[in-house]
């Protein structure tokens, strides 16, 4: 069974529609962009009942911020791992701390921003275990693999094709890096290589973050050997 992937931007963030039988969401961009995604799914021919799950590869707030408008247009549960789905459950905005000196310098920029911007409140249906999750149930060939270190509860979602849609556990472009590599935010950079390592074990061949555009995975592969 092929999966079709679409790119979905809402707002800086990249997310991905994936198609097979059903429809699975991965992440849901900034607040307020349940209208810019509806709009999205008319225009792709996909009705949002279609949708069967919502993955969050991550509790930021650039990513889980139209979750619970999203979660009403679909009627699709919320799947996300622990501790960020507490961050959801009680609308908590969480900041990364910066692993480069430009990555310090964008936080101080939009740090007064981010304290007006609130995270709305959502229930969170299903928890991720440490075994990931199978997408099959929702229609779609695919797997959840936990891959903490950007934050504890990072998850990845893999495909057979070798897509792999990593959140921020890379990240690749302007504003943020020059070419593809490390998040300029982590909580833990040994555990985002760790995470890299799993998902090119895993058989993962092209990364698509969620900022910035896909790349080879053999990039990872070449920076892990350095
Ligand atoms: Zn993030």
């Amino acid at each position: 069974m092929g999966v079709r992937v679409d790119t979905i931007r809402l707002g800086m963030t990249n997310c991905f529609l994936l198609r097979g039988d059903g429809a699975v969401l991965v992440d849901t961009g900034i607040p307020g962009k349940a209208e810019v995604f509806a709009r999205w799914l008319a225009r792709l021919g996909v009705q949002p009942s279609a949708v069967r799950l919502i993955v969050m590869t991550h509790g930021h707030l650039d990513h889980a911020g139209s979750a619970r408008a999203i979660r009403a247009l679909t009627g699709a549960p919320i799947a996300m791992r622990e501790p960020d789905r507490g961050w959801l459950e009680r609308g908590e905005v969480n900041a990364p701390p910066a692993t480069t000196a430009w990555g310090a310098v964008l936080m101080a920029v939009q740090r007064p921003l981010a304290t007006l911007v609130r995270m709305e409140t959502t229930r969170v249906d299903l928890t991720i275990g440490d075994d990931g999750l199978d997408l099959a149930p929702f229609g779609v060939a695919g797997r959840v693999i936990p891959t903490p270190g950007h934050t504890p509860g990072s998850v990845s979602v893999l495909l057979p094709s070798g897509d792999a849609l990593v959140g921020d556990l890379a990240m690749n472009g302007f504003p943020l890096r020059r070419g593809p590599g490390l998040p300029i935010f982590a909580a833990d950079l040994d555990q985002v290589r760790a995470g890299w390592r799993t998902l090119l074990d895993a058989g993962a061949r092209t990364i698509h973050p969620a900022h910035g555009r896909p790349f080879p995975a053999d990039v990872l592969r070449r920076a892990l050997a350095t």
